[in-house]
């Protein structure tokens, strides 16, 4: 119904209330002609029609504040505060995450541009020392040959490791699940770095002998084992060992991996830094081993991915244990 048909039958409404009053009066009037019922008379008749009229009026306002256009906007004005709110909340979020992911950003090619600085700089050294003569020198030849060959295979460790990081951050790649033998694994592994477990010294002894079956991406756990029995070589003793055990959890659906080492050891203020990108307790032992920064982090990702845990123990001059399940079969 339209606002100006409303006022109208407002109008008439009210037009006939005071009609029907006068009415009322002057036949009570008429019939008593008594000054003092007059005035009751116009006294209650003046209380009815005053609520009669607040109660019309207090419709009328009502009628403004229900109209269904008006509602309707204010409804939508409402919606749009609320929208507002949220939006503004959305928006400081969003922005509060592009800061934290410019600053990640920052941070990162900082480092990546750091850690690939000294190798390129160590490479273009030797090189031109060989250009400008030393090639013919014997003496030194085959050494700056070994230390160019040291610095390209740290620059292809850290390619390889920004690859495989920057993929798994940004969730491109989700574990390819299979079932496979954990125990083989290990003795893969161990194979593979069976070399540099000889360099330095380090006895290698899985305490698994039978087949033990887990469902999880065998390429990742690859990497995971490899990354934490090479840690445990480089930062172990001489004579050391590297001890990898298996173990069932209590509720028999997992596996515990224990990667056990008697090495250097971290101190307790660093165990919580070393599964961050570039976090390195040594610097100087790291990077002279070849070590890009990246495989601590790359270890966690890997067992966050799988959604099982991992966890450090470590004592000064003790040694170190990594710690991590995985779904048994
Ligand atoms: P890096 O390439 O430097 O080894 P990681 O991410 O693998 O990078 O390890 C981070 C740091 O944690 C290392 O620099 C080292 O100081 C420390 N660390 C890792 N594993 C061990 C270990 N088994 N024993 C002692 N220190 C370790």
């Amino acid at each position: 119904m339209s606002t100006n048909k409303n006022i109208k039958l407002l109008a008439l409404k009210y037009s006939l209330l005071i009609f029907s009053i006068s009415l009322i009066f002057l036949l009570l009037k008429l019939k008593w002609n008594n000054l003092f019922f007059d005035f009751l008379i116009i006294i209650s008749i003046s209380i009815v029609s005053f609520f009669l009229i607040l109660f019309e009026l207090q419709k009328y306002n009502k009628f403004f504040t229900t109209d269904p256009n008006n509602n309707e906007q204010s409804q939508n004005e409402n919606i749009e505060l609320d929208n507002l709110a949220e939006w503004t909340e959305k928006t400081n979020k969003e922005i509060a995450e592009l800061k934290a992911n410019e600053k990640f950003r920052k941070e990162f090619i900082g480092n990546v541009a750091h850690e690939l600085k000294t190798p390129i700089f160590n490479i273009q050294g030797f090189v031109s020392t060989l250009l400008d003569g030393a090639l013919n020198d014997p003496k030194v030849n085959v050494k700056y040959l070994e230390r160019t060959d040291k610095n390209v295979l740290r620059l292809i460790t850290l390619v390889k490791d920004l690859d495989t990081i920057s993929k798994l951050e940004t969730g491109k790649i989700k574990p390819d699940y299979n079932i496979f033998d954990i125990h083989e694994l290990i003795e893969e592994v161990f194979e593979i770095l069976e070399v540099k477990a000889l360099e330095y010294g380090v006895n290698l002894i899985s305490n698994s002998q039978s087949e033990q079956l887990v469902y999880a991406d065998k390429e990742k756990i690859t990497e995971v084992i490899h990354n934490l029995v090479l840690n445990s070589i480089i930062y172990g003793k001489k004579n050391g060992f590297t001890e990898v055990n298996i173990q069932e959890e209590e509720s028999q659906k997992k596996y515990v991996i224990i990667v056990k080492d008697n090495g250097i050891g971290i101190e307790p203020a660093h165990l919580s830094h070393i599964f961050e990108r570039f976090y390195r307790v040594d610097r100087s032992r790291s990077r002279e081993r070849g070590g890009s920064g990246l495989g601590l982090s790359i270890v966690k990702h890997i067992i966050d991915s799988h959604n099982q845990t991992l966890r450090v123990k470590s004592q000064i001059d003790i040694g170190t244990s990594f710690i991590f399940t995985l779904d048994k079969i």
